[in-house]
C-alpha cells in the first residue's frame, strides 16, 4: 500500500517520539512491503515561532491531502512560555482546535489498556488488576454541552447561568456506527452510556444507538448509565470492549480510564471523521520538563502508530505486530523512565523505539 502520512511533531517531547513512531512505522513498511511517505507541518509554539500563527492554511491544506495525520503534541510551560503571553486565538492550543474542526473530526477513541507487566501501576486492588483490562473509549467530540447555547444571566439580582446539551439523531447516528464497527474489530461487544432515567438526548441516544445496533447483529450492545459506569470502571474494569458515550460524559469517563492504567506515557488516542480518515496522537501533552533529554516515553505515540494503521487503513496484522513488539519490550523487561520498576532495565526514548523496531523485524 502507498500511504501518504501528514506528521506534526510538533512541541516540547513532540518531534523525539514521532521520530520514534517514524521508525517504526517504517520497520513495518519494509517487513510487509508498504511505502510510507511522510510530510512534516508545524503547529502549536513551533507555528507560532515561524508564522505566528499556531496553525497555517497550508498545513490544512497538507493535512487534507494525507491518507492520516500522525501527531506528537503540542503546547509549552504554560505558566513560563511566551506562547501564553498572547491572545488564546493565537496560542498553541488554538492549532489543536482548530485543525480537529478543519478536519471534521467527530469520534475520539482512547484506549485503556493495563498491561501485565506494567500492573503495578494500576492504583486499583490487585485481586482487580490482576484480571488486566483493554477497553476502547469511543467519545463524541464536537456535540452536546461543550457546543450548545450558552449564556449568564441576571435575574432579580441572581446570576444565573445555563448551558444546553442538544444532539441530532444523526450526530448520534454517526458515532455509534464507529463505536459498532470498531467494536467488530475487538471482541464485538458494545456498552452505550448515557443518562436515559433523565435527559431526553439520552433517551434519543439510546433508542439511535439500538437502531444503529441492528445492523450489527454479530456484537452485543447493553447500556448503562454514566453514575453506575464510573463505579464499574474501578470496580470491574476488564468488562469493558467499547465504550460509547457522548462528549462530557466521554471527557471524564476516559481521564478515569486513562488513570486506572496508571501510565500516561503508554495512552495512545486517534480522532477520526466519517471516512477512514483520522487524527493520532498520544493522549499525554507536550511534557516540556523533559523534553529534549531523550527520556520521554515513544509507547504511547507508537501505539497511536499502530491504531492509524488499524483504523485508517484496515492494517490488522501490521498494527497486531507493532502492539506484540511493545508487549515483548516490556515482557523483556525494558522500561522508560517514567514506568520504571525494581529489577527492570531502564532505557531513553530513542533505545526504547530501537527495542521496538528489533522485535517487529
Ligand atoms: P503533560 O502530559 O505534558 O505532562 C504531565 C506529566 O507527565 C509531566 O511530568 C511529564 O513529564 C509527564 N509525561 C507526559 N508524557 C510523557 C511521556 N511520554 N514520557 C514520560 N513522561 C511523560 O501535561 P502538562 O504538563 O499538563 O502539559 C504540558 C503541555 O502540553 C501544555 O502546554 C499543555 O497545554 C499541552 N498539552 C497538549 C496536548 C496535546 O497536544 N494534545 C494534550 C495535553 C496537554
Amino acid at each position: 500500500m502507498n500511504l501518504k502520512i501528514t506528521c506534526i511533531p510538533g512541541d516540547g517531547i513532540g518531534p523525539e517520539i514521532v521520530a520514534e513512531a517514524k521508525k517504526v512505522l517504517d520497520a513495518v513498511a519494509e517487513k510487509y512491503g508498504h511505502d510510507m511517505q511522510y510530510t512534516d507541518i508545524l503547529m502549536g509554539g513551533a507555528s507560532i515561532d515561524v508564522h505566528g500563527v499556531p496553525l497555517t492554511e497550508e498545513a490544512v491544506e497538507t493535512a487534507k491531502s494525507a491518507d492520516a495525520v500522525l501527531m506528537g503534541s503540542i503546547g509549552g510551560d504554560t505558566t513560563t512560555s511566551l506562547w501564553y503571553k498572547l491572545p488564546p486565538n493565537l496560542r498553541p492550543e488554538a492549532g489543536l482546535l482548530g485543525i480537529r474542526k478543519a478536519l471534521n473530526l467527530f469520534a475520539n477513541l482512547r484506549p485503556a489498556v493495563l498491561y501485565e507487566e506494567l500492573a503495578g501501576a494500576c492504583p486499583l486492588k490487585e485481586e482487580i488488576s490482576v484480571a488486566g483490562f483493554d477497553m476502547m473509549i469511543m467519545r463524541e467530540l464536537t456535540g452536546g454541552l461543550y457546543f450548545g447555547e450558552r449564556k449568564t444571566v441576571e435575574e432579580n439580582g441572581v446570576r444565573k447561568a445555563i448551558d444546553t446539551l442538544t444532539y441530532d439523531e444523526n450526530e448520534i447516528r454517526r458515532i455509534a456506527i464507529k463505536g459498532f464497527d470498531i467494536a467488530r474489530k475487538r471482541r464485538k461487544k458494545v456498552t452505550s452510556v448515557d443518562k436515559a432515567n433523565v435527559l431526553d438526548s439520552s433517551r434519543l441516544w439510546r433508542s439511535v444507538v439500538e437502531e444503529v445496533a441492528m445492523d450489527y447483529p454479530d456484537v452485543t450492545l447493553e447500556h448503562m448509565l454514566v453514575d453506575n459506569c464510573a463505579m464499574q470502571l474501578v470496580k470491574d474494569p476488564a468488562q469493558f470492549d467499547v465504550i460509547l458515550t457522548e462528549n462530557m460524559f466521554g471527557d471524564i469517563l476516559s481521564d478515569e480510564a486513562s488513570m486506572v492504567t496508571g501510565s500516561i506515557g503508554m495512552l495512545a488516542s486517534a480522532s477520526l471523521n466519517d471516512t477512514k480518515f483520522g487524527l493520532y496522537e498520544p493522549s499525554h501533552g507536550s511534557a516540556p520538563d523533559i523534553a529534549g533529554k531523550d527520556i520521554a516515553n515513544p509507547i504511547a505515540t507508537i501505539l497511536s502508530a499502530s491504531m492509524m494503521l488499524r483504523y485508517s487503513f484496515d492494517l490488522d496484522r501490521e498494527a497486531d505486530a507493532i502492539d506484540a513488539a511493545v508487549k515483548q519490550v516490556l515482557q523483556d523487561g525494558f522500561r522508560t523512565g517514567d514506568i520504571m520498576s525494581e529489577g527492570c532495565k531502564q532505557v531513553g526514548c530513542k533505545r526504547m523505539g530501537d527495542l521496538i523496531v528489533e522485535r517487529i523485524k
